[in-house]
C-alpha cells in the first residue's frame, strides 16, 4: 500500500510535467491541465499534488514526509513564474486548491477560491485591481464562505442566510448590487459566523491557508456523499484524490470578465454545436450553482468577440486532440480567456451513440473504436418506454431536456422524503430549485429531477446525466417552494404526493400521469423502423453499431422464453435462439387440477392418467415455440421447483379444511392435499426434492415432458417446419443422475423419432459445485453445458439468493466485501472459476461440447465480458436484454484485440 512508496518519492507535479495520460496519480482534473499546458493552451500555471500523496495521508492521517517541503518548492517556482508571493500584502498571488479524482464525480468533493487572501491583501488585491474596492472584497468573502465551509465544517446556510440579509438589507435579490462597502460588511459577518463555528480566527497566514485547504481535500475522497456517489458509479473505493493548486484568475473583476462553461457539442443529444453557459462578473462556482441565471454561450459573442473566437478555436482544437466530446470550464479576465478544466465529457446514453457514429463519419476514430464508446447500461437505457402524449396532455411549463427518460411519480421536495417514499416501493419525482450535492440520497431514490434554475450544465443536470436518470432543469415557470412542500405553474398548486411527468428529451412537464409507449429505438429493434431511411440520427447510430457489434461477436446470443410470443420478439430483438424455456409455467392456471392429481395419486394407475393428461397440453406449449424459433436451438429444461409449490400453501389449505368442516362440506380433498403439504414439507426446499431429484423420484414425470419434447418436434417438422430440440436436466451433481434420465430419455426419443430426422440433443445445467468440480465426468453423459449462474451462485457462496440482498448485502458492499452483489455480475474469482474449471474439464472429456449460460448474468455486461473470455459459445437473457448482450459481446472482443495494441 501507500506506506512502502518506492517507485518515486515525488508527490508534486508542475503542469508543464504531467500529461493526460496520468489520471492516476494526478487525477482526471490534473492529468488534463497538464495536457492543456503542454498544447500550449492559455491555462493560469499550477501544480498537481498526487494522489499517492492522499493516499498516504489517508491511511496515516498525516501529511507524507517530504510532502511540505516540496509544495513549497513548487509555490516558489509559482511565485517566480507570476512574479507574485502567495498572500503578499501590497502584491498577492493568489491560488485556488480543487480537488481531482481519476474519475469526475460532479460537485462531490472540495474547491476553495481565492487563497491568500487575508485583512491586509484585500487591500494589496484592491491596488492591484485599479482601486476595485468591490472586487476585493467579493473575493475575500468568497474565500471566508468556502474556506469555511469546505476546511472547517461551517454550515454553509449561515453564510448563505448573511448574504441573503445584505441584500435583502439593500433591496435587491442580485449579488451584483451589493457594493464594496456591503461586501466589507459581509466579510465581518462571514468572519464572526467563522469564531463561532470554530473557537477561532479566520487564518491570516497564507500558507496555513493553503495546507488546510490541501488537507480538505485529501479529506473529501471520504466524505459522506463522495462513498455514495462512487458506490452508485461503482469507482473504486482507493484511488483517491490529487490537488491542484492554480494560480487564480479573476472572472468577478467587472463586465468585461466572467465564467462559464461549454460542450463541444450537446452533451443530451450528441448534435454539433456550441451548447454552454456564461455568467459575466462572477466566479466559476457561481455557474454550478445557479446562483445566477446565465446566458446561453452564444451571448459571448457578441459581450466578447475576440475572446468568443478563441474559445471556438481552442474547443474545435480540443475535440480533435481528445477525439471526443470535451466539456471545458473557462474564465474571462478583463477580455483574457484563460482554460480552466477539460476533460471527456460525460453524456446522455442517446448522445454516446449519435457522437460515436458521428466520429466515425469525420474519420477520427473507426467502428471497432465507437462500439468500444458506447455500452450496454447506456443501450438498456434508450429502451426505455417514452410518453405517448396525446391532445389530452398539454405540457405545464417547459424546462431544458438535461438527461432524457419519461418519468413519472409523487411529487417530493425533499432527498428525505424521496427516500422515504422510494422504500415504501412509490415512484417519486425530486423538485428543487437546484440540487447540490447533498441531495444526491434522492436523486438516486427518484425516478426524475425536476428544478426550476440551472442549465445543462448545473448540478442536477451533470449528476442525473451520469446516472442515466431523466432530468429536466431549469424549468423556470415554476415557483418552487421547499419549506411549504409545493410548487406552482400555470396557476395551479402542486403539492407533495401529486402526481406529474417529466419528459427529459423535451424539457416538458406534465400534471398526472402520462402513459408510455416503446422507444424509437424498440421500434427499431422490433423491426418497424427501416434503419436506412429514418431520419433519427440515434436509430441510424445504433443500426450501425449494433451491425459492427454482431460483425464483431464470437459469443452467441440466445434468450430465455417460455411462451411463442416472448420466443418470437426475442428473435426481432436477435436471439439465436433460445437458451432457457422454463417448463413450470406449464403447469400452472388451469393446469393445476392435473398437477394436484399428480400428486395425490396413489396407484400407478391414477398418476399416469394424470400424466397422460398432461402429455398433449406440453405438447402444445412446444409446438408453439419450435415455431417460433424455426431453425433455432431451442434448449428446455425439464421441470425443476419442488411440486409443493403448485399446492396452496400450508394455512390456506388449513383454512379451507376448517371452514369446510364447520359447514359440514366434504373435506376429503382439501384433506387431502393438506396431508401431501404437510407431507412434503422441506425445511430447505431449495436444496431438497427439485430438478433431477424430481425425475429419479416422481415415476413417469420426465418421460411425459421429453415425450411432449420430442413430438411437438415431430410434428412441427413434419409440417415443413425445422425444430431443433435440446433437452437439459437441472440440479445434476454427479453423473450417475444424468445417465439414469438419459437412459430413459433415449428410449423414448428413439421410439418418437423414429425417421423424421429431427434431432434431440441431452444436457445439463450446472448449477451445483459438484457438477462444476466433476464436470470431466459428466460431460461423458452430456452433449451440452448451460450455467445456471443463479443457483452455482446460491450454492456457490452459501447465500440463499431470495433472502440475503435485502438482508445484509448492504454491509458487504459497506466493507467492500464485493463491490456489486454476485447475483448481478458474476463474481469472477469465485463463481467464476468454477465456471471455468467445467467449461475446460468438460471441453477436454468432450471435444466441440456445446457450453451457454442461462442465468441472470447472461444480460449482464460485465459478466458477458467474463463469458466471452472463458469461451463460452452463448449467453441466454430475457428478451429485452438480448440486444444489450448481443453488443456486449461485440465489445468483449474489441476490447481485448484493443488491449493488445494499447
Ligand atoms: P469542480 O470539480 O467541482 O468543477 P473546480 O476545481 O473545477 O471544481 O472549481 C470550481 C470552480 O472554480 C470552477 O468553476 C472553476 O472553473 C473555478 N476555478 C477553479 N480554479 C480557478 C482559478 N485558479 N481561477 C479562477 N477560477 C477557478
Ligand atoms: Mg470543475
Ligand atoms: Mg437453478
Amino acid at each position: 500500500m501507500a506506506t512502502h512508496e518506492t517507485a518515486s518519492d515525488k508527490l508534486v507535479y508542475d503542469f508543464a510535467e504531467g500529461n493526460k495520460d496520468l489520471k492516476d496519480l494526478l487525477g482526471g482534473k490534473g492529468a488534463n491541465l497538464a495536457e492543456m499546458t503542454n498544447l500550449g493552451l492559455p491555462v493560469p500555471p499550477g501544480f498537481t499534488i498526487t494522489t499517492e500523496a492522499c493516499k498516504a495521508y489517508l491511511a496515516t492521517g498525516r501529511e507524507p514526509d517530504g510532502l511540505a517541503a516540496q509544495i513549497a518548492a513548487h509555490l516558489e517556482s509559482l511565485e517566480r513564474e507570476m512574479g507574485r508571493r502567495l498572500g503578499d500584502p501590497d502584491d498577492p498571488l493568489l491560488v485556488s486548491v480543487r480537488s481531482g479524482a481519476k474519475f469526475s464525480m460532479p460537485g462531490m468533493m472540495e474547491t476553495v477560491l481565492n487563497v491568500g487572501l487575508n485583512d491586509r491583501s484585500v487591500i494589496g488585491l484592491s491596488n492591484q485591481a485599479g482601486q476595485n474596492d468591490r472586487f476585493a472584497w467579493d473575493s475575500y468573502r468568497r474565500l471566508i464562505q468556502m474556506f469555511g465551509k469546505t476546511v472547517c465544517d461551517v454550515p454553509g446556510e449561515e453564510f448563505e442566510h448573511a448574504l441573503e440579509d445584505a441584500k435583502s438589507a439593500k433591496g435587491t435579490r442580485n449579488d451584483l448590487d451589493l457594493d464594496a462597502d456591503d461586501l466589507r460588511g459581509l466579510v465581518d459577518a462571514y468572519k464572526k459566523i467563522f469564531a463561532k463555528h470554530t473557537g477561532r480566527e479566520f487564518p491570516q497566514e497564507p500558507r496555513e491557508q493553503l495546507d488546510l485547504a490541501i488537507r480538505a481535500v485529501f479529506e473529501s475522497w471520504n466524505a459522506e456523499r463522495a462513498i455514495l456517489y462512487r458506490r452508485q458509479e461503482r469507482i473504486p473505493a482507493d484511488l483517491g484524490t490529487a490537488v491542484n493548486v492554480v494560480a487564480m484568475v479573476f472572472g468577478n473583476l467587472g463586465p468585461d470578465s466572467g465564467t462559464g462553461v461549454a460542450f463541444t457539442r450537446d452533451p443530451a443529444s450528441g448534435a454539433q454545436g456550441i451548447y454552454g453557459d456564461y455568467l459575466a462578473n462572477a466566479q466559476g462556482e457561481d455557474v454550478v450553482a445557479g446562483i445566477r441565471n446565465t446566458v446561453p454561450l452564444q451571448e459571448l459573442e457578441r459581450l466578447d468577440k475576440k475572446s468568443y473566437d478563441e474559445l471556438l478555436g481552442i474547443m474545435a482544437r480540443l475535440e480533435g486532440h481528445y477525439q471526443d466530446l470535451c466539456d471545458i470550464e473557462f474564465t474571462i479576465e478583463r477580455g483574457k480567456l484563460w482554460m480552466l478544466q477539460t476533460r471527456v465529457g460525460k453524456r446522455t446514453a442517446a448522445a454516446a451513440f449519435v457522437i460515436a457514429g458521428q466520429l466515425v463519419d469525420e474519420g477520427l476514430i473507426d467502428l471497432d473504436e465507437a462500439l468500444h464508446r458506447v455500452n450496454g447500461a447506456q443501450l438498456a437505457q434508450l429502451m426505455f418506454p417514452r410518453f405517448q402524449l396525446d391532445h389530452e396532455f398539454q405540457p405545464v411549463a417547459k424546462g431544458i431536456g438535461a438527461s432524457p427518460g419519461a418519468a413519472s411519480g409523487k411529487v417530493v421536495f425533499t432527498s428525505a422524503r424521496a427516500v422515504e417514499l422510494a422504500a415504501e416501493g412509490e415512484s417519486v419525482i425530486l423538485v428543487r430549485r437546484e440540487t447540490n450535492p447533498d441531495d444526491l440520497n434522492g436523486m438516486i431514490a427518484a425516478k426524475g429531477i425536476l428544478t426550476s434554475r440551472g442549465g445543462k450544465t448545473s448540478h442536477a443536470a451533470v449528476v442525473a446525466r451520469g446516472m442515466g436518470k431523466t432530468c429536466v432543469s431549469g424549468a423556470d415557470e415554476l415557483e418552487v417552494d421547499v419549506p411549504g412542500r409545493r410548487f406552482t405553474v400555470a396557476g395551479k398548486t402542486v403539492t407533495e404526493g401529486d402526481v406529474v411527468s417529466i419528459d427529459g428529451t423535451t424539457g416538458k412537464v406534465y400534471l398526472g400521469e402520462v402513459p408510455v409507449m416503446p422507444s424509437e429505438v424498440v421500434q427499431y429493434f422490433e423491426g418497424s423502423l427501416d434503419p436506412e431511411h429514418i431520419d433519427n440520427p440515434l436509430v441510424r447510430a445504433v443500426h450501425r453499431i449494433m451491425t459492427h457489434a454482431d460483425a464483431r461477436r464470437r459469443l452467441a446470443v440466445r434468450t430465455n422464453a417460455d411462451t411463442g410470443a416472448d420466443a418470437a420478439r426475442a428473435r426481432r430483438f436477435g436471439a439465436q435462439g433460445i437458451g432457457l424455456c422454463r417448463t413450470e409455467h406449464m403447469f400452472l392456471g388451469d393446469r393445476r387440477e392435473l398437477v394436484e392429481r399428480l400428486i395425490l395419486a396413489r396407484t400407478g394407475t391414477e398418476r399416469e392418467d394424470a400424466l397422460a393428461a398432461l402429455l398433449p397440453l406440453q405438447r402444445e406449449d412446444f409446438i408453439e415455440i419450435f415455431r417460433e424459433m424455426d431453425g433455432l436451438p431451442v434448449t428446455v429444461r425439464l421441470i425443476d421447483p419442488p411440486l409443493h409449490e403448485f399446492l396452496p400453501p400450508l394455512e390456506q389449505l388449513a383454512v379451507n379444511v376448517a371452514v369446510a368442516q364447520e359447514r359440514g362440506e366434504d373435506v376429503a380433498k382439501e384433506e387431502a392435499l393438506l396431508a401431501a403439504v404437510r407431507r412434503m414439507h422441506e425445511e430447505n426446499p431449495m436444496l431438497g426434492l427439485r430438478g433431477v431429484r424430481l425425475g429419479l423420484v416422481i415415476p413417469g414425470l420426465f418421460a411425459m415432458q421429453v415425450r411432449a419434447i420430442a413430438e411437438a418436434a415431430v410434428a412441427v417438422t413434419e409440417a415443413g417446419g425445422h425444430a431443433c430440440p435440446e433437452i437439459m436436466v437441472p440440479l445434476v451433481g454427479a453423473v450417475q443422475e444424468l445417465e439414469t434420465v438419459r437412459a430413459e430419455a433415449e428410449k423414448i426419443i428413439a421410439e418418437v423419432v423414429g425417421d423424421s430426422g429431427v434431432e434431440v440433443l441431452i444436457g445439463t445445467m450446472i448449477e451445483v459445485p459438484r457438477a462444476a468440480l466433476t464436470a470431466g465426468q459428466i460431460a461423458e453423459a452430456a452433449e451440452f453445458f448451460s450455467f445456471g449462474t443463479n443457483d452455482l451462485t446460491q450454492m456457490g457462496w452459501g447465500f440463499s439468493r431470495d433472502d440475503v440482498e435485502g438482508a445484509f448485502f448492504w454491509r458487504y458492499l459497506e466493507l467492500g466485501i464485493f463491490g456489486i452483489s454476485p447475483f448481478e455480475s458474476i463474481d469472477t474469482d469465485g463463481v467464476g472459476r468454477l465456471v471455468r474449471i467445467a467449461a475446460e474439464e468438460g471441453r477436454a472429456a468432450r471435444p466441440g461440447l456445446k457450453l451457454g449460460v442461462c442465468g441472470e448474468h447472461g444480460g449482464d455486461p460485465d459478466s458477458v465480458h467474463f463469458f466471452h473470455a472463458v469461451g463460452l459459445d452463448y449467453v441466454s437473457c430475457s428478451p429485452f436484454r438480448v440486444p444489450v448482450a448481443r453488443l456486449e459481446a461485440g465489445r468483449a472482443v474489441v476490447e481485448t484485440a484493443g488491449s493488445d495494441s494499447r
